[in-house]
């Protein structure tokens, strides 16, 4: 079958049309450029945005597709959890076409579009552990179906990309920081300064992140009084340092992770990262090297596909399709939306 996927929760507005793990089309519409002078993603003008782009965005993706609207089985929309205006927006669009096609309604969380993009990109067989790290999230999951999922746990306070963030402002680097912290680190001695490794010493898989921007501040504060500024190499090392403490509570963490999840005997075991921190290279060789040990094999899909896109929605869509699940006029715009809460309410609504 063939899904249309509709994508409007933060601030990318995008559609996609997915036939089974084929992605036909999938065009994102960034709007960066929209929300730069506000220094954040502003609520009111993403909706707007979205609800004025919408439009556009799947025309563009049939256009790539040569295909038309006739031609598709269901429609596939982000439902939650974001921001409202932007999944209202989105959820709209989707009912409007439906009813206007007489096609099938389906309603999708956001995560587990994520969660579900390694069996899209890689085919990974159910259970799979989940390694989703981001600006706005880091859980760990055990993806067992479209709807069924174990969260291990995850940060008690800011997302680890939201740590690169910060610490690129700290130093005055660029935004997004992930991408300039990692390029600043490239040839820093990650051992010169020991930021805390929060949580280590707490059994689970609960992590924080918090913590470290304090103790970068307090370092970077420190070099100013002692040399009145930081040289290139100072910077370097400290992002060195910065980005080793958080592949650190990472990999940790997730070794545990993978304790619990291998305790169910999974007959494929494997674990996908996802999340636009899933780009770090250093993040990755830990993680890849910790598959290794353990004996899982490693993913991380194109970071395309990684960050906020509408391919992903369609897919999960599709799962859900082809399990039966439809929703109705009554799909409403969630808010919040935990994964792991996921079955009730989607059945709830389902026909
Ligand atoms: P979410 O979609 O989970 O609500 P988001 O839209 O902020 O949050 P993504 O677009 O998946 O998340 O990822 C963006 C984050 O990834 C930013 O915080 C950015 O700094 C970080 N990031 C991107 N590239 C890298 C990198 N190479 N190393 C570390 N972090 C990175
Ligand atoms: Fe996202």
């Amino acid at each position: 079958p063939l899904i249309l996927g509709l994508e409007s929760s933060c601030d990318d507005t995008a559609s996609a049309l997915v036939r089974g793990q084929e992605v036909l089309a999938s065009v994102v519409l960034g709007q960066s450029d929209l929300h730069a002078e506000f220094g954040g993603v502003v609520p009111e003008i993403a909706a707007r945005a979205h609800a004025e782009r919408l439009d556009g965005a799947i025309k563009q993706a049939l256009d790539e597709a040569e295909t038309s609207l006739n031609d598709i089985d269901a429609i596939a929309v982000t439902a939650g959890p974001g921001l409202i205006g932007g999944v209202v927006s989105g959820v709209m669009m989707a009912k409007g076409l439906a009813t206007g096609l007489n096609k099938p309604l389906i309603g999708v969380n956001h995560l587990a579009g994520h969660a579900l993009t390694p069996r899209l990109t890689d085919g990974l067989d159910y259970p799979y552990l989940m390694l989703l790290v981001s600006g706005g999230h880091c859980q760990f999951l055990i993806v067992r179906g479209p709807q069924d999922f174990t969260r291990l746990g995850g940060t008690i306070d800011d997302a680890p990309g939201e740590a690169f963030d910060k610490t690129a402002r700290l130093l005055g680097l660029s935004q997004p920081g992930g991408p300039s912290v990692e390029a600043a680190a490239q040839g820093g001695d990650e051992t010169r300064f020991r930021f805390p490794r929060p949580l280590l010493d707490r059994l689970g898989c609960d992590m924080s992140f918090s913590g470290l921007k304090t103790a970068l501040l307090r370092q970077r504060d420190q070099l100013i009084d002692e040399k009145g500024g930081l040289t290139e190499q100072d910077r370097k090392d400290v992002c060195a340092s910065f980005q080793a403490a958080v592949r650190d509570v990472l990999v940790e963490k997730t070794r545990r992770a993978i304790s619990a999840y291998l305790d169910e005997t999974p007959a494929s075991p494997a674990l996908a990262v996802a999340g636009g921190v899933a780009a770090n290279m250093t993040l990755r060789a830990g993680l890849q090297d910790l598959c290794a040990e353990t004996g899982l094999r490693f993913t991380a899909p194109p970071l395309r596909l990684c960050t906020d896109n509408a391919a992903m929605i369609a897919y999960a869509g599709s799962e859900l399709f082809a399990r039966g699940k439809r929703d109705d006029m009554s799909l409403s715009a969630r808010p919040r939306w935990p994964l792991d809460q996921n079955a009730a309410p989607l059945l709830g609504s389902g026909k």
